[in-house]
C-alpha cells in the first residue's frame, strides 16, 4: 500500500470508478477480493485459503477507503495513481509507512488480473 485516503475526504465518489483494481470502497461498504479482479481464492493472514467472493468488513465507516492489498498505485495501467488525479481535495496521498517497489506492485497487478 502506498496510497491512502485521509480524513479530508468529502465522500464525493469521484475516485471509486477510476480505480483499475476496484480497491476503493464507499464508507461502510463491504469489500471483496473478487470485486473488479479475476481472483477466485486468496490466502488470508492466517495462511488459510478463502474464497475471493467472501465479503469483508468495511475499513472505514466515515470516509471512502482503499484496500491496501488491492492497490497497485495504478502500476501497469496508468502513469499516476488515478484516485489522486481525480480527487478534488487531494486526500489520496502517499503513505510513508507503506513503501512498495514497482516490481512488487506490478506482480500484484498480474496476480489480481491473471488470465482465467
Ligand atoms: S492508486 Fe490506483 S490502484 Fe490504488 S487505489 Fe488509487 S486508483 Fe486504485
Ligand atoms: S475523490 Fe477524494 S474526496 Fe472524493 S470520495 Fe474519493 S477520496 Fe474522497
Amino acid at each position: 500500500m502506498a496510497i491512502f485516503i485521509t480524513s479530508d475526504c468529502i465522500q464525493c465518489g469521484a475516485c471509486e470508478p477510476e480505480c483499475p483494481n476496484n480497491a476503493i470502497y464507499e464508507q461502510g461498504a463491504t469489500w471483496r477480493w473478487a470485486d473488479g479482479t479475476t481472483l477466485q481464492a486468496v490466502a488470508n493472514t492466517d495462511g488459510e485459503v478463502e474464497l475471493a467472493l467472501l465479503p469483508h468488513a468495511p475499513l472505514s465507516e466515515i470516509d471512502f477507503y482503499i484496500v491496501p492489498g488491492k492497490c497497485t498505485e495504478c502500476v501497469g495501467f496508468h502513469e499516476e495513481p488515478q484516485c489522486a488525479v481525480v480527487c478534488p481535495v487531494d486526500c489520496c496521498v502517499d503513505d510513508p509507512d507503506h513503501r512498495e517497489t514497482r516490481e512488487l506492485l506490478l506482480a500484484r497487478k498480474e496476480q489480481l488480473h491473471a488470465a482465467a
